[in-house]
């Protein structure tokens, strides 16, 4: 298991294969790292705007997943879609704001104690880095105007993508 605790940064992603991804889970067991849905259109990914690859299950929709690259390697984290929620609400990690389910509440089992999760409000198509990039839209007042730079930004979303990823692996 990656101990990002020391130096919890979060890095641009490389494009990744699925033997890397299933390998990167800290929060599932093997079995389930191996059965899990891996997305089938790795190669087509757009990987130089992806800050974390993230997917839903196709055929679980409230089984959603992401992987990120960390200072001491990939992370890999399963997350479950919280039923519920019909308010507008910000994603904690891109602070982009959908209506409806369009942000969901995500938990995530704790790496080492697994009958403990914690939660996040998220994208609920993990989509963060392309709705930083405008190259996903999410619709009218869906991003705040901001001061900072997109490289800001981006070095923003990765500080919350630690945080949230060390209190998954914090025991
Ligand atoms: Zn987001």
């Amino acid at each position: 298991m990656p101990n990002i605790f020391r130096r919890p940064s979060v890095g641009t992603i490389r494009a990744l294969t699925e033997a890397e991804i299933r390998a990167s889970f800290v929060n599932t067991t093997k079995g389930e790292a191996k059965r899990l849905a891996v997305p089938k259109d790795l190669a087509a990914r757009p990987w130089a705007d992806l800050d974390f690859l993230g997917w839903r299950d196709p055929g679980s929709p409230e089984r959603a997943y992401l992987v990120a690259e960390t200072a001491t390697g990939l992370v890999g984290v399963a997350l479950r879609k919280a039923p519920g929620g019909q308010r507008r609400t910000m994603c904690s990690l891109c602070l982009t704001t959908h209506p409806g389910d369009g942000v969901a509440l995500m938990t995530a089992r704790k790496a080492r104690r697994r009958d403990n999760s914690v939660g996040a409000y998220m994208c609920g198509d993990l989509a963060c880095s392309l709705y930083l990039r405008g190259k996903k839209d999410a619709g009218p007042g869906a991003r705040l105007p901001e001061s900072l730079t997109l490289a800001d930004q981006v070095a923003r979303t990765a500080a919350n993508l630690a945080g949230f990823l060390r209190q998954v692996t914090t025991a």
